[in-house]
């Protein structure tokens, strides 16, 4: 008889997201006519000078290891765009490439968290949070929000549940599932709270581009020396450019963080790919007037969208101000979102995220990062199947 597979293995949920993109491509091979509103997946092709870098990497047989931290010179280019994107001064000695963001912030928890150390979450989060926390061999603790407020946490939530225990606070901003940004005056009554108890913070700040109606996104590194040494700031290249499957992002930080996170990554992922990495330097170096064209094609979207969600009764949803998504209250239809959700999908054949899976019953996610067509006719299915 085999031996139980690992207690973490066993306690770990897996990834809702990923699961729900399987099941539609299943669905989408097997001949069915399924719009995806699931996963948060951009439908833009890479651009084709990143492309050409990438071939022109190979070309020139960048087909070595490259240092764990990633290669200098991207390391450099995402330094340069932390200065001039976030406010934020960071050496490439303190940066780390990994393999997209998901890598970054898994990484970082092992390098933070100690067994039985605290991980204060906002709730809805982002589905990977409170299972790497887990893996981590941490324990979350949920900050609740209010949907009045967007579902955004103040200092005053997240105080009360400070420790002796609690480590870090992970944040988002633009927030994955509910696409609120927080203004600054909340961001700096947060890094106060941390700088005041010396708590590390990871700001997840992968949707920074992603940002409507002229708001504006701080990075809270950005708001002081104290709270920037606390603070890892993580981001990516899966959305911004793109490029999901070509796995890169990074993470910045204090030195001691990062080389520790690179002793880890060291013992297991080394580093991404050499070709991604070079044609990461491109897309940090070229002229970015692209993704803002794309971010302008996901307002065009946005705008549909909520306002086909503004016609339907008995819904209501939290007004994106950035991200890629639409957090929508269905508690009039139903209290079991996955099983909502799964209706959608077999009636409608539209596929969205349950809000159990972002730690939230009674609300689904929409992505609208899917072409303007597949929305308009994903729109009409659900008008119906939400209309009857
Ligand atoms: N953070 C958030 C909030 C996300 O939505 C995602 C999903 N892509 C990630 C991190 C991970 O992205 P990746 O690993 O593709 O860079
Ligand atoms: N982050 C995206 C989402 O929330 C992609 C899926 C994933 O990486 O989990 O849908």
């Amino acid at each position: 008889m085999l031996k139980p597979l690992s207690e973490k293995a066993m306690n770990l949920v897996p990834s809702v997201t990923l699961e729900l993109s399987a099941l539609t491509k299943q669905l989408k091979a097997e001949g069915k006519d399924i719009v995806s509103f699931g996963i948060g997946e951009p439908d833009f092709n890479v651009n084709d000078e990143i492309k050409q870098a990438a071939i022109d990497a190979i070309n020139a047989d960048y087909s070595h290891y490259t240092d764990v931290k990633g290669i200098y010179a991207l390391r450099e280019a995402i330094s340069e765009r932390l200065l001039r994107e976030n406010a934020i001064e960071y050496s490439p000695e303190n940066i780390m490439v990994t393999n997209g963001a998901k890598h970054a912030l898994f990484t970082c928890l092992q390098a933070l968290v100690s067994d039985n150390d605290e991980v204060i979450i906002p709730q809805p989060y982002w589905v990977s949070y409170s299972e790497m926390v887990k893996m981590a061999g941490g324990v979350p603790i949920m900050v609740e929000t209010a949907f009045e407020d967007s579902f955004l946490p103040d200092a005053e939530q997240i105080a009360p549940l400070i420790t002796e225990k609690t480590k870090v606070l992970l944040i988002n901003d633009p927030i994955n599932p509910t696409g609120a940004i927080f203004d600054k005056n909340r961001l700096s009554q947060i890094a106060e709270l941390c700088v005041r108890h010396g708590l590390y913070i990871i700001s997840d700040e992968i949707y920074d581009k992603f940002i409507y109606d002229g708001a504006k996104h701080t990075s809270i590194a950005s708001l002081g020396d104290e709270v920037k040494q606390l603070t890892v700031t993580v981001n990516g290249f899966s959305k911004t450019y793109a490029m999901p499957g070509w796995r890169l992002g990074y993470a910045a930080g204090a030195q001691g963080v990062i080389k520790a996170m690179s002793s880890i990554s060291g013992q297991c992922v080394s580093h991404p790919s050499s070709i991604t990495q070079m044609a990461g330097i491109k897309a940090l170096r070229m002229d970015q007037g692209f993704v803002g064209e794309m971010v302008k094609e996901y307002d065009r979207r946005r705008k549909y969208m909520t306002g086909c969600l503004d016609k339907i009764k008995g819904v209501r949803y939290i007004y994106p101000a950035g991200a890629f998504y639409i957090f929508t209250d269905i508690s009039a239809f139903s209290d079991n979102s996955a099983q909502f959700a799964m209706s959608i999908l077999k009636e409608a054949g539209v596929a969205v995220v349950p809000g159990s899976g972002f730690g939230k019953e009674g609300f689904i996610r929409f992505s609208y990062a899917c072409s303007y067509e597949d929305i308009v006719k994903g729109m009409e299915r659900l008008t119906k199947f939400l209309s009857r």
